[in-house]
């Protein structure tokens, strides 16, 4: 079978390759075996964050904007879809405030929050929103074209023009620590390059706990010829069944441990083991 066939799409995304990337059998479960996930209210929480900013973003300078009211909508809706009947993960540590971690109840207080961090950052940072040719800003733009003869999609949450007048790819993280890595930002600068001619020169990630963005760092580094190799590789491991489970510190978390024979999930005698199926 093919990629396509296998996934039901026929382009690579970046979250698809790190999710391969951190756990084979976690990519094979969800993307391919499409188990039913435990929901999380980080994913309602941010995507209503992400959501939100794009709401902002869309009005005209100087218009009325509630943070609170437009995140408790925003979250109210997605919730609602993600609402699957299991049980919701919850991300973060017990505190005294909030002895079931970050759930709905951390969600609704510092979504807003964060919602308001955005307007500020907006306000008083000096970076602007790049135009793009027809006129739209680049908010969640979709990015589609072919690397090493292989389809891949993006979707580029900001493409915007620092103070110093440099353009710059970011991308905005609810979590609590940065990633480690500059590879998505590296990837949607080469997206960038090939749909639209221009290159971004520097990405940062826009904490949304903070209100902070990372400081920018220069992606020259990352090269068309090289995420080729890593997509055209990609697609070979898909393709020819490699997926390799990576138990360790992030299995407590894994939206479908249930169904893990790694970790003996109460429900992994469901699924086939591969070489059972043709898959
Ligand atoms: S429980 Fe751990 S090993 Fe199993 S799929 Fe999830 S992350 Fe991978």
């Amino acid at each position: 079978m093919t990629l396509e066939e296998k996934t039901g799409k026929n382009y690579i995304s970046h979250s698809a390759m790190s999710t391969w990337l951190n756990c084979g059998w976690s990519f094979y479960l969800t993307r391919i075996q499409k188990i039913q996930e435990n929901p999380s209210y980080w994913l309602v929480g941010g995507k209503s964050l992400h959501e939100g900013t794009e709401i902002y973003d869309a009005l005209e300078p100087g218009a009325a904007f509630d943070s609170r009211a437009v995140f408790e909508q925003r979250w109210a809706e997605n919730y609602k879809l993600a609402d699957n009947g299991m049980p919701f993960r919850a991300g973060g540590k017990k505190t005294t405030a909030y002895p079931n971690k970050e759930d709905a109840r951390w969600w609704l207080d510092n979504g807003p929050k964060m919602l308001d961090f955005w307007v500020q950052f907006r306000e008083t940072s000096g970076y602007t929103i790049y135009e793009l040719p027809d006129g739209a800003k680049a908010v969640e733009t979709e990015l589609n074209t072919e690397v090493g003869g292989v389809s891949m999609k993006g979707f580029l949450d900001r493409l915007m023009v620092s103070p110093e007048g440099e353009l710059i790819v970011v991308d905005i993280k609810t979590s609590s620590k940065a990633p480690v890595t500059y590879t998505q930002l590296g990837t949607y600068a080469i997206l960038t390059e090939k749909t639209m001619g221009i290159r971004p020169v520097k990405g940062a990630y826009w904490m949304a706990r903070t209100g902070e963005l990372t400081e920018p760092v220069e992606l020259d580094h990352y090269t068309e010829n090289r995420l080729a190799t890593h997509v055209k590789g990609f697609k070979i491991a898909v393709d020819n069944n490699i997926f390799i489970p990576q138990p360790g510190f992030m299995c407590g978390t894994c939206s479908v441990n249930h169904a893990c024979y790694a970790v003996k999930g109460k429900n992994s005698h469901l699924y086939p083991e591969l070489g059972e199926t043709d898959e």
